[in-house]
């Protein structure tokens, strides 16, 4: 006898096959041979062959719309930030509310038109893409505004929109 208490198990598919190996999702035991890598883990055959849900799928052309919309809808928000939130130096509740709201409203006009332009496609990539327009948005504002590095520094408005921007527009895409 064997010091060994672990049960012997053997492949769902190939039962001459010893193996230590699951399925992550079934958990039905796998071995090399018929064992498939997807970004969650391992999974048998089955498992392997159901797909995600299609709304986090993106094909080449959903990229290609999400990137070209968020970069076009960041140039008219940056010129809006720059006419009616100016960089200024500030703090207080007032200064915060007003970027708030102002995040809010950039990053909700980020994230809709990117729904609207991919057909409501959400994820991982269309949260970076909505991210990366937010911090152009932001970038573009203080151009538009004369770029004014001193002032810049100090505009605690801006800079709290951009993160609430950033913020809105991830939890609407995931
Ligand atoms: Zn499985
Ligand atoms: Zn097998």
């Amino acid at each position: 006898m064997t010091s060994s208490s672990e049960p012997i198990v053997y492949c769902q598919r190939h039962a001459d096959v010893e193996t230590v190996l699951a399925c992550g999702r079934c958990a039905a035991p796998i071995c090399p041979r018929c064992l498939l890598h997807t970004p969650g883990g391992i999974r048998c055959p089955d498992c392997a062959r159901l797909r995600r849900p299609v709304m986090y799928e993106l094909s080449l052309t959903d990229y290609a719309r999400a990137i070209v919309t968020a970069a076009v809808a960041a140039v008219p928000l940056g010129f809006l930030g720059a006419i009616l939130l100016p960089p200024r130096a500030g703090s207080g509740i007032l200064v915060l509310a007003i970027g708030l709201l102002a995040g809010l409203g950039a990053g909700t006009a980020i994230s809709a038109a990117m729904s609207r332009a991919t057909r409501n496609k959400r994820g991982q990539s269309m949260q970076v893409i909505a991210v990366v327009a937010v911090v152009l948005a932001g970038a573009l504002r203080l151009i538009f505004a004369g770029l004014d590095w001193q002032l810049a520094t100090q505009d605690l408005a801006g800079g709290f929109a951009v993160v609430i921007a950033a913020a809105s527009a991830w939890g609407r895409l995931r």
